[in-house]
């Protein structure tokens, strides 16, 4: 079956998300509000529209890859929106991240308008973006996960099937309340380590080979050194940005209270992560979290003088 598809969020992970699937052979329609994304998107290969409801009447798939679920929300909704423009029985795929429960209400809103739907955030980057390498969670029936799956195989490597409306969402929160939360530990150990004399290869040696290992050390160490790709090594340039960990944690925390969870580490984490990128930290990797905790530990003499 040909099919088309509407790609509507151009920005740095949905233009080369766009651009991988006009190298796979569809044919893609798309639209963004910055003129800079739409020059991008067409010198890429996608049909640029004159607005995301056109892009979606003309299509049997709809990908969205925006800010914020107020965006997804508010892009699907009422008269004007793309849910009331496209054909009845439309494939509404979500790529953002986005809270659980405004995907949950997206999933609703779909199909109260006789569409069909997936939640599908994904992990890897704006480099796994470029590459086609990206991770897929996807929440949603069988069947549309299955129409779904050569579209997303097509600009990732791994696509995972979590469950119902919703589970790729929280499949990708639980993940990264992980990642915030080890990336704190281990930057933690680090400094501690520093204190206590002990060098940063020494640490990394026994711990990666040790129950300390975890992704945070072992692929995106927050010290330069021994793990020469990872972005400390390069003046902490992202990677993966402080401000966008501190958005992931703030769906974390907002998940942790309305699942009645108690949990301390996630919230922690979260006010840990928006400091962070409320200060300098919005623009760099978020393993630049070590510099604040080194920043805001006291140093050997005050602790001698407290002694
Ligand atoms: P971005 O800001 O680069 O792109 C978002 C784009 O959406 C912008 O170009 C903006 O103009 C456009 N947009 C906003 N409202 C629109 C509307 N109503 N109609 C059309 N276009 C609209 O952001 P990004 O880095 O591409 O991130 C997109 C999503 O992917 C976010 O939810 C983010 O959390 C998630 N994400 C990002 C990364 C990353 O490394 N950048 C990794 C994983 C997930």
């Amino acid at each position: 079956m040909s099919r088309t598809i509407a790609f509507i969020g151009l920005g740095n992970m949905g233009g080369p998300m766009a651009a991988n699937l006009v190298k796979a052979g569809w044919k893609v329609s798309g639209f963004d509000l910055a003129p800079e994304a739409l020059d991008k998107a067409r010198s890429a290969g996608v049909t640029i529209t004159a607005s995301a409801t056109e892009a979606a009447g003309g299509a049997d798939t709809v990908i969205t890859m925006l800010p914020a679920g107020k965006h997804v929300l508010a892009a699907y909704a009422g008269p004007d929106g793309l849910l009331a423009a496209a054909a009845p029985g439309t494939l509404f795929i979500d790529c953002s991240t986005i809270a659980v429960d405004d995907a949950r209400a997206a999933h609703g809103l779909v199909a109260a308008a006789g569409h069909r739907g997936l939640d599908a955030p994904v992990s890897g980057g704006t480099g796994g973006a470029g590459a086609g390498t990206l991770t897929f969670m996807a929440g949603g029936a069988e069947e549309d996960f299955d129409q779904a799956l050569p579209l997303l195989e097509a600009m990732g490597k791994r696509v995972v099937h979590c469950g119902g409306p919703g589970a790729g969402q929280a499949a990708k929160v639980c993940n990264n309340m992980i990642l915030g939360i080890s990336m704190i530990a281990v930057s933690e150990a680090f400094v501690l380590g520093e204190k206590l004399g002990l060098s940063h290869e020494a640490l990394y040696d026994v711990a990666s080979a040790a129950s300390g290992q975890c992704w945070a050390l072992t692929t995106n160490c927050p010290v330069p050194g021994p793990v020469p790709a990872s972005p400390a090594n390069r003046d902490y340039q992202p990677g993966f940005a402080g401000a966008l960990m501190a958005k992931d944690l703030g769906l974390a925390a907002q998940a942790l209270r309305t699942a009645g969870v108690e949990g301390r580490m996630g919230a922690l984490a979260e006010e840990i992560y928006r400091g962070f990128a409320d200060g300098d930290g919005a623009d760099r990797d978020f393993s630049g979290i070590i510099n604040a905790i080194r920043a805001n530990s006291t140093t050997q003499e005050t602790v001698k003088e407290t002694v």
